[in-house]
């Protein structure tokens, strides 16, 4: 191990480290993926509720502070796959008005200095790649695309096509989500007996038991794996720090813990993906004979502008029952930007974005906490309520600030996070309930925070951003367009902590499409021949 020398190390294999070993594996040059945990297995309790959700079976076992000093448990997951082995895999691109900044009552979303021209051709890469389900033309807000989605969108159930058609009728224009569900469907939207996915419940939040989800280990890493020998995953191997040369404008090595052993690995080039607050918390850890300053700091912006959106699942209790098995097919875009560019939204400045979560069970609504009414009833009916329940996701903007940061203090991990936008937030929630009045369904909401982790808020940091943002100036910035340090000649970060502004729909396709666009700039870097982004299915999706 100590010997061992590659042209790239990928240290990370989420969706942002899967993707790029992924790829750059196509040109033969020696790639090594570390990554800190082990494949997740299958099992029964994959989609067990108390298990994955009360328990936090797979949730990382780690402690950590919020600014009002109280300790929580960040929604982490440490596998070969990362968070996307249990994300719910809705695959958006960023709006084409998201990269040129969005003004809100508590300031202004930043620009991006990569504009969404750029970004497209890889975002059609991305969803290729991905195998997202979608149709184009519904949602009012999306961006240009050259090309239609390669496979047709997840139909909507009974219950969620009357919601639909309501919708409609209210004036609103209700899409099918784009989803890397790898539902294989009949004409009637059963799943094919061979469909890696079933029309289940368990999926949102949920490893998926039959591989049917589009996560970064069935779609990146195995399949890269069987056809790159030049490709090594080196597992359960954490990335204690980077060190630097003597003149500190390079990494020199790593430094990999394995089975309580210290090794050091070493590469031409190296690329960051531990997710946002993970690769904040690597580069504070590798400062020059110990500068807690940390590695490419000179901005001093390593782990601050931390965002993660505003968010809220919620329960709408409907008079007639929910039988519906798979649930997260529809979305609602109506509300996404100011009056002007959205007229449904009676306010100037945005709103965000809302969808369909994964259908509740009893036993989630009684892990949550009943509202305190219902605590009275003698038989109480969370498996009523879970029948009767539609259950959406609400998505709003929040901004970059600099205080909103992770640090370590005293050898503890801390989160400082003071919520912004939270106007646009309370009245997206508010349209929801006139919606839901207007649908005939009960327009009282209740919360439901599990998806999220238990410790929603501060806990909830599935869509975790910004933390090493990119920019063309070094003073305001840590990457640079190309996402490589500004300080550092052969490092790079290619999760979402390069994100400036989060826009309010789910993150993860811009960060697939982002570490396409950076693998093609490594590639000829490499020497190697660039790559053809609209050809992803050559890239090892299954
Ligand atoms: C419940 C849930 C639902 C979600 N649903 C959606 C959704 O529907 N749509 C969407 O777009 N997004 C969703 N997300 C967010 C999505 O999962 C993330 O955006 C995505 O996984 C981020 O990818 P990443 O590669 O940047 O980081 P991660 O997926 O976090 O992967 C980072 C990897 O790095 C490894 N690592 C960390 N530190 C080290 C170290 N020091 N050494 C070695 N390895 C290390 C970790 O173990 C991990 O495997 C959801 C997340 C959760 C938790």
């Amino acid at each position: 191990m100590q010997d061992e020398r590659y042209d790239v190390i990928v240290i990370g294999s989420g969706p942002g480290g899967a993707t790029m070993a992924a790829k750059l594996a196509e040109t033969g040059k020696r790639i090594l993926l570390v990554e800190r945990g082990d494949y997740l297995k299958r099992e029964k309790a994959n989609w067990d509720t108390d298990a994955v959700f009360r328990k936090g079976r797979y949730q990382a076992e780690e402690t950590w502070v919020s600014s009002d000093g109280a300790s929580f448990r960040p929604g982490l997951h440490y596998f070969v796959g990362g968070n996307s082995k249990v994300y719910g895999a809705v695959l958006f691109r960023l709006r084409e008005e998201d990269f040129h900044g969005t003004r809100h009552p508590d300031g202004i979303a930043p620009e991006w200095c990569v504009k969404y021209d750029e970004f497209e051709p890889y975002y059609q890469a991305a969803e290729e790649f991905f195998e997202v389900r979608g149709r184009r033309g519904e949602d009012p807000t999306e961006p240009w695309s050259r090309k239609p989605y390669k496979h047709p969108p997840i139909r909507h159930e009974p219950r969620i096509q009357k919601l639909a058609d309501d919708l409609q009728r209210e004036g609103l224009q209700p899409f099918h989500l784009p989803m890397g569900g790898l539902l294989d469907q009949d004409e009637t939207g059963e799943a094919t007996p061979t469909s890696p996915l079933l029309r289940c419940d368990p999926f949102d939040g949920y490893p998926s038991l039959t591989n049917g989800k589009a996560d970064a280990q069935v779609i990146a890493v195995d399949p890269a794996l069987k056809r790159h020998p030049n490709l090594t995953l080196l597992k359960r191997a954490y990335v204690e720090r980077l060190v630097t040369d003597a003149g500190g404008r390079s990494v020199a090595g790593l430094d990999v813990v394995i089975e309580g052993a210290r090794h050091r690995l070493a590469a031409d080039l190296v690329v960051v993906a531990c997710g946002a607050l993970s690769s904040a918390l690597l580069l504070l850890r590798s400062g020059r004979d110990g500068d807690a300053r940390g590695l490419a700091n000179g901005s001093g912006l390593v782990g601050r502008n931390y965002m993660r959106h505003n968010n809220a699942t919620v329960l709408a209790i409907s008079k007639e029952p929910n039988p519906t098995e798979f649930q997260k097919t529809l979305g609602l875009n109506d509300f996404y930007f100011g009056h002007e560019k959205s007229p449904a939204n009676d306010w100037e400045f945005p709103l965000g974005h809302i969808q369909m979560v994964g259908k509740s069970d009893g036993t989630q609504i009684e892990a949550e906490g009943l509202p305190a009414f219902l605590q009275w009833f003698p038989n109480r009916p969370f498996e009523w309520l879970a029948k009767h329940s539609i259950d959406f996701w609400l998505t709003s903007e929040d901004l970059p600030r600099p205080e909103n940061r992770i640090f370590y203090r005293d050898g503890q991990v801390h989160l400082d996070l003071t919520e912004t936008n939270q106007e646009g937030h309370r009245r997206l929630r508010q349209k929801l309930r006139d919606i839901c009045d207007k649908a005939g369904i009960h327009p009282h909401l209740m919360d439901r925070t599990l998806y999220l982790g238990k410790d929603t808020p501060i806990g909830g940091t599935a869509h975790q951003a910004g933390t090493l943002v990119f920019g063309e100036d070094p003073a305001t910035s840590v990457l640079d367009r190309n996402c490589k340090a500004h300080e550092l000649d052969n490092l790079y970060v290619t999760d979402a902590s390069f994100f400036p502004s989060i826009g309010a729909v789910n993150p993860t396709l811009t960060i697939i499409a982002n570490a396409l666009r950076v693998a093609d700039i490594i590639a000829k870097r490499l020497g190697a021949a660039p790559f053809e982004v609209t050809d992803a299915r050559a890239m090892g999706a299954t």
